[in-house]
């Protein structure tokens, strides 16, 4: 894309940025009139913000002098007053002196800041010149709403903000790509002067997490989920609760979740609150990814500590690896990077280790065992596996390496049949496993998506066949007790839930990540408060 040479050590941080202060948090005050504005900038001192932005465009009726001294005055927090015209993505469509006007009233009135677009700031910074009070500055900004330019053509836009005399430069642009984020760290690392970037939409989410990182000045953070000023802004209660905003610094290693779509992954929550709880100065970030390998060559420094991996990836993913785990290879699949301190990609499937773990820990419940241990309770056993999809994979390569005798069974004999012969086990048609019982005491996972929500009456095999099982387990975890489950109690066999699986895959990616074990406690109890 640019001209301007850009390496990915340009995200180096710790030393280079001039700007070190922390990052401040801004709530857009968006209510239509003066009473609901007073209202949320109170919440917004609740929640913990350290700005409101007065964003005068949203107001009806608007009368200058009278709401701007009650808004200024009476605000808990320091203002920044914003009056965004239309042609710069706001409401106002008035004439332009009156808006200035208001500006220049907001600065008197006691305003902290306000927010002046590029195209009208240096005459209005002439205006001005010499008026301004001590501690009042004037950000001035630049919206892209189509594209992030070149790393050159950014470059140029912060020289000709500066040149305007601006106190704090604000570049806000659209990432069409995750890694279009990395050309603002890049400005924002090696700027001469407080710097806020932004990359708009919800590929842009990581500018707006890390600015503590990337030595931004502000970020913003929204009341409430529907009320955003820009596209991809989060809450101010995800950056402080969720995101742990407080806890970045220069040196916060970077971690994340890529997938496509990935919002609704409940893997920052657990990482987050874990990271906190032993004080490792990490974040674990959603990452919308699009393309896998350009996402890796961007974010190649070692402070991107590697990410877990999620549906369309998981395959992609193993082509951009430097090595991957001899099981993960078999299954073909990958759910977990880790870049190791050379800086070279090395991959896992935690998704058989976690099943597996789960499955062997209620086998030595069965025999009286403490959970744990080198020998594996699954040697031996006759392992029936339902599908052959990618946790009927996970499952079957995880038993066969056990010492397990694995037959597979799938609605898609065919599948069943390329599965099995990989693993050196028998296959057959999920029918068929209905009268299979050639001993007692075998072992059975469900990895088909029978009986999953919304069809949980559904179940994939009948209650009468259960009984030849010593132990059953379903990979289904929505909802955690499936019909398969409760039927299989009722016959006495030795249940394990499909949510033990993916809590005990999580606890593989921690240790994979960090070298620590996984607060296993914390990260039960989130799952069972948040599941
Ligand atoms: P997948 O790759 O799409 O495989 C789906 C499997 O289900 C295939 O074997 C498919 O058979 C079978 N199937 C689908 N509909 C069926 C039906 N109506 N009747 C019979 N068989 C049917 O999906 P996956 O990623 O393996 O996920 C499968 C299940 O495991 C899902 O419920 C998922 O949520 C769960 N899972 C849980 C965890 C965990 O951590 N607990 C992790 C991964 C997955 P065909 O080959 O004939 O299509």
């Amino acid at each position: 894309m640019g001209s301007l040479p850009f390496t990915t050590s340009d995200l180096q941080t710790s030393t280079s940025g001039v700007w070190s202060s922390p990052t401040l948090l801004c709530t857009p005050l968006m209510g239509t009139t003066v009473d609901q504005m007073l209202i949320e900038m109170r919440k917004a001192k609740e929640i913990g913000a350290d700005i409101v932005e007065i964003r005068l465009d949203c107001l009806r009726n608007f009368n200058p002098r009278q709401d701007l001294e009650i808004l200024i005055k009476q605000s808990p927090l320091p203002t920044l007053v914003t009056y965004r015209p239309i042609w710069e993505g706001g409401q106002y469509e008035g004439d332009e002196n009156k808006r200035q006007d208001a500006l220049r009233l907001a600065m008197e009135f006691g305003a902290s800041y306000i927010d002046v677009e590029l195209e009208v700031a240096h005459d209005f910074n002439m205006s001005i010149s010499g008026k301004k009070p001590d501690n009042f500055k004037v950000i001035v900004s630049s919206h892209n709403f189509h594209n992030t330019p070149s790393s050159e053509a950014i470059g140029n836009l912060v020289a000709r903000i500066q040149a305007t005399g601006a106190d704090i430069v604000k570049i806000a642009t659209t990432a069409l790509d995750i890694t279009d984020c990395a050309r603002i760290f890049q400005i924002m690392v090696h700027s001469q002067i407080p710097t806020i970037g932004i990359v708009m939409g919800e590929r842009g989410l990581i500018s707006r997490l890390l600015g503590p990182k990337y030595g931004g000045y502000l970020t913003y953070g929204a009341l409430e989920a529907g009320a955003i000023s820009a596209p991809g802004q989060p809450t101010a209660k995800d950056l402080l609760e969720l995101y742990n905003f407080r806890l970045i610094n220069p040196d916060t290693k970077i971690y994340g979740i890529i997938g496509k779509p990935v919002g609704h992954s409940k893997s920052p929550l657990l990482f987050n609150a874990s990271f906190k709880s032993v004080g490792l100065n990490a974040i674990y970030l959603h990452f919308l990814v699009d393309d896998v390998a350009k996402f890796f060559n961007t974010y190649s420094t070692p402070d991107f500590g590697g990410c877990s991996c999620t549906i369309p990836h998981k395959e992609a993913a193993l082509k951009c690896m430097d090595d991957i785990d001899p099981i993960a290879k078999k299954i073909g699949a990958i759910n977990n990077i880790c870049r190791r301190p050379d800086g070279k990609l090395y991959a896992f499937n935690t998704d058989y280790i976690g099943a597996i773990s789960a499955i062997e820990d209620g086998l030595r419940e069965l025999n009286g065992k403490a959970p744990g241990g080198t020998e594996s309770p699954l040697a031996g056993k006759l392992f029936i596996v339902l599908g052959a999809g990618g946790a009927g994979k996970s499952l079957a390569y995880g038993g066969a390496q056990k010492g397990a005798r694995v037959v597979v069974a799938n609605r898609t004999f065919e599948r069943a049949k390329e599965l099995a012969d990989k693993v050196g086990g028998k296959a057959m048609t999920l029918e068929e496993v209905e009268h299979f019982h050639p001993e007692e005491g075998m072992v059975l996972a469900n990895t088909t998506s029978v009986g999953m929500k919304p069809k949980i009456d559904e179940t994939p095999l009948p209650k009468h066949a259960l009984k030849h099982y010593c132990l059953v387990f379903d990979a289904i975890y929505t909802p955690k007790d499936t019909r398969l489950l409760r039927e299989a109690k009722e016959t006495g066999a030795v249940i394990v839930y499909g949510t033990e699986m993916l809590i005990r895959q999580g606890f593989e990616q921690y240790k994979n990540f960090t070298g620590l074990p996984a607060p296993e406690e914390l990260f039960r109890q989130l799952m069972e408060k948040h599941a």
